[in-house]
């Protein structure tokens, strides 16, 4: 709640399927008002159409955070709705998956091309300076703000046949760590989550055996729900972790120690 005991506001980009859609659902149950904004329209009606039944408060939009003008118009319509914005997770992303170069007996039999890269750097990176840049004004307006964006676990590490994955989620730490920087002054944090292997619709397609050694390199034994996550979205967009600023949060059951 704000001093004014207004419910806080939060946007959950990507809010329409997956990790976003648990995370619009877990801050409705704690008491925000959610703007669901998803490039799948019905996805994010959807969501709105659950929260609403359990009584909580949402709004649905469309918004391709690859758009500038996008995530401008869809500020706007949070606040003419709401009058404020609290909240930001910046969750949409997209994968194409391929090898800088693929190779096979020796020869060369294919590549990334440079359409595969910008689009996944269009929506993961360029998507988070877009939404980032177009709620600011208003939080510094406000003197408060939680920015929480996805980088992942590959960042750190890397992951075969992901070089423009990496790319992006690798730049929305080093964003992340700009905004603390510049923003902290307002009242505003910046943070990021780095998921590890997630239980979601982005990794049905991964092999039973690569699935299996996954599990093995994870020390709690188990691949992560999106609740998983979501959690720990809640947990930094709080009032009180206001001086929870620039760090990147791991919640990867503890695969990526000692890498
Ligand atoms: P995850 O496994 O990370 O939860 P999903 O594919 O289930 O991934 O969810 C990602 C969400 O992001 C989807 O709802 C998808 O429609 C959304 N999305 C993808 N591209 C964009 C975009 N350009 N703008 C807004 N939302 C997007």
């Amino acid at each position: 709640m704000t001093s004014t005991n207004q419910p806080r506001i939060a946007i959950v980009t990507g809010g329409g399927n997956g990790i976003g859609r648990a995370t619009a659902l877990k801050f409705a149950e704690a008491g925000y008002a959610v703007a669901v904004w998803d490039l799948a329209e019905q996805a994010a009606e959807e969501v709105v159409s659950a929260i609403t039944a359990a009584g909580g408060v949402a709004i649905a939009r469309k918004v391709d955070v690859s758009k500038p003008e996008d995530c401008v118009a869809g500020v706007a319509a949070v606040l003419e709705r709401f009058g404020r914005i609290d909240v930001l997770i910046n969750n949409a992303g997209v994968v194409r998956d391929g090898q800088l170069v693929k190779v096979k007996d020796g020869q060369v039999v294919g590549q990334m091309s440079a359409d595969q890269f910008q689009f996944v750097l269009d929506v993961c990176l360029k998507g988070v300076f877009n939404c980032t840049q177009a709620v600011v004004p208003t939080m510094i307006a406000q003197k408060y703000g939680r920015i929480v964006s996805t980088s992942s676990v590959v960042a750190l590490y890397g992951n075969f046949g992901q070089t423009n994955y990496v790319a992006a989620k690798a730049g929305v730490v080093g964003m992340t760590r700009v905004w603390a920087r510049e923003l902290g002054r307002y009242g505003i944090t910046a943070n990021a989550v780095a998921p590890g292997f997630i239980a979601t619709d982005m990794v049905k397609s991964i092999p039973e055996k690569v699935y299996n050694a996954l599990i093995e390199h994870t020390p709690v034994g188990r691949a992560g729900q999106p609740d998983d996550i979501a959690r720990a979205y809640l947990f930094l967009a709080d009032d009180k972790s206001s001086f929870i600023n620039g760090a990147i949060l791991s919640v990867d059951g503890g695969s990526v120690i000692g890498t």
